[in-house]
């Protein structure tokens, strides 16, 4: 087995026994690189740092190990763009409270993952770089937003990375990468240094190759933090006390109008491959002594506009601030072309940093929160939203998590969505709604398509409830061996 197919907690322990040095996976995640990067395409920036940026303070648990970021996450005196043109040129002077975590840990930061624009796709073709390739199969897309954090691990140029999801963006592209990727719950990780997409939905979790992992980067990212108004004031607890455990007795619930537990029965939109991968984990969980039932969440049907409506309204405010006055690009000023006047350079800046997709949804975002519509639209949504939370909360009396394929289908090919943004916004159907209502899931690896694309399960569960994630995901994964399969690149 050569050092890169290693998982982080495998290395620590073999760094621990003094068997390997930093320095060595290191070499062992480089040479990767040189191979498989070119094709791959997960990275818009690489470090070189042999060596920790900021050294380790004492007692740091994870010396040295490297971690690669969403290139929306700040890293002080680092380019930071959100893949989009219009922050060309911006460091941010300061670190995310994630970074600040991660380096007080002890990691070493290795580099930084391509994405849609501002998180807005879930391809990783919006991109203004170039876009991602999937390591399973290089025809198709690796999902999105966080697509080059899902492919660096999926093929070995990460041992673990971070993205953020607004609506799916973590556990969409793990889903089809074939690694894990968790959501946490609202608030329990800080937003400090995200350069927002939806202030209301965002979340920065981890993608890693198996759930101790997982676990492991979750108790290092989460806590509370005065810097972010919506961090929850909650003690983190020892996610690893949750491995290891049986889920006898544990209630699962699949809402029908996600899945269909009638044998062969596909609900509309799903292909019969994820649909049988699914069939075939929840088996696997009653075997293993959960008790599954089926439920509703009745208001599931409005989730995707909803979400739209909403996130749409928050991105076109959070992104008023990327004029050309203080962060990256300004278009204009100074060239042969330069703007005479302020509204002008805005106007000039804005057009040539936007991609398609960004203006898309700062003029829905804006239509939706304008004077006349306001009510009709947003206020309208706002509601909705809260019905749908209530639904889960609704089935959480009962129940002890929720089951659900993590997308329809496994990944697409490139090029085969880009020209149609409502096909394209349809591939989050199962992962937007968690965000509308706030609460952790993750996605893990439970089977693979004929075409040997990975199909991912999604497990959700109560608010700051990631124990039963972790503890029903790795009883799952103690019995399976898909999250051992690596793609052949
Ligand atoms: N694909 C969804 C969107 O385009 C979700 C993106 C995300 O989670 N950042 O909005």
């Amino acid at each position: 087995m050569k050092l890169w197919e290693f998982t982080g907690h495998e290395l620590l322990e073999k760094l621990a026994h003094q068997e390997i040095t930093q320095e060595e996976i290191l070499c062992a995640l480089d040479k990767r690189r040189e191979e498989v990067e070119p094709k791959v395409k997960a990275f818009v920036r690489i470090e070189k740092a042999p060596a920790p940026l900021d050294s380790p303070g004492p007692g740091a648990g994870f010396p040295g190990l490297p971690i690669a970021i969403k290139d929306n996450i700040c890293i002080k005196n680092r380019p930071a763009t959100c893949a989009s043109r219009i922050l060309e040129g911006f460091k941010p002077p300061y670190d995310a409270t994630v970074i600040q975590k991660l380096k007080n840990a002890g990691f070493s930061i290795y580099g930084q993952t391509n994405m849609d624009e501002f998180a807005f796709g879930s391809s990783c073709e919006n991109s203004c770089y170039f876009p991602t390739r999937n390591p399973w199969n290089l025809e198709c897309v690796p999902g999105g937003s966080s697509g080059g954090s899902a492919a660096a691990v999926a093929c070995g140029e990460a041992i673990w990375a971070l993205g953020s999801d607004t609506g799916g963006s973590i556990r969409q592209p793990a889903s089809f990468c074939g690694v894990v990727g968790l959501k946490p719950t609202y608030g329990r990780v800080s937003r400090y240094g995200l350069i927002a997409f939806a202030s209301s939905l965002d979340q920065i979790g981890p993608f890693t190759r198996d759930i101790e992992d997982c676990s492991v980067l979750l108790k290092v990212i989460a806590g509370h933090d005065p810097k972010d108004s919506t961090s929850a004031n909650l003690p983190v607890p020892d996610f690893l006390l949750s491995l290891g455990k049986d889920i006898k007795g544990i209630k699962i619930a699949v809402p029908k109008e996600y899945f269909s537990l009638s044998e062969n029965m596909a609900l509309e939109g799903i292909t019969q491959e994820v649909n049988q991968a699914i069939g075939e984990a929840i088996e696997q969980l009653k075997k293993l002594g959960a008790k599954v039932q089926e439920v509703s969440l009745p208001h599931t049907e409005y989730a995707v506009s909803v979400y739209y409506i909403l996130a749409t309204a928050e991105a076109s405010s959070n992104l008023a601030r990327f004029d050309g006055v203080q962060y990256g690009l300004r278009a204009g000023a100074g060239s042969a072309e330069g703007a005479d006047n302020l509204i002008q350079m805005y106007k000039r800046t804005r057009q040539a940093g936007f991609g398609s997709e960004a203006k898309r949804r700062i003029m829905l975002g804006t239509y939706v929160l304008s004077h006349g519509y306001y009510e009709a639209y947003y206020l309208r949504a706002l509601k909705v939203r809260a019905l749908i939370a209530n639904d889960f909360a609704n089935v959480f009396k009962d129940f002890d998590c929720i089951i659900t394929p993590t997308s329809p289908t496994p990944a697409f090919k490139l090029g085969e969505k880009i020209q149609n943004p409502l096909a394209m916004y349809l591939s989050d159907i199962y992962t937007i709604s968690i965000n509308l209502a706030g609460l952790p899931a993750l996605s893990i690896p439970c089977g693979f398509s004929s075409g040997g694309l990975p199909i991912g399960l999604q497990i959700i569960a109560r608010s700051f409830d990631e124990e039963m994630l972790f503890r029903v995901a790795h009883c799952y994964e103690a019995h399976t061996s898909w999250h051992k399969m690596r793609p052949k690149i």
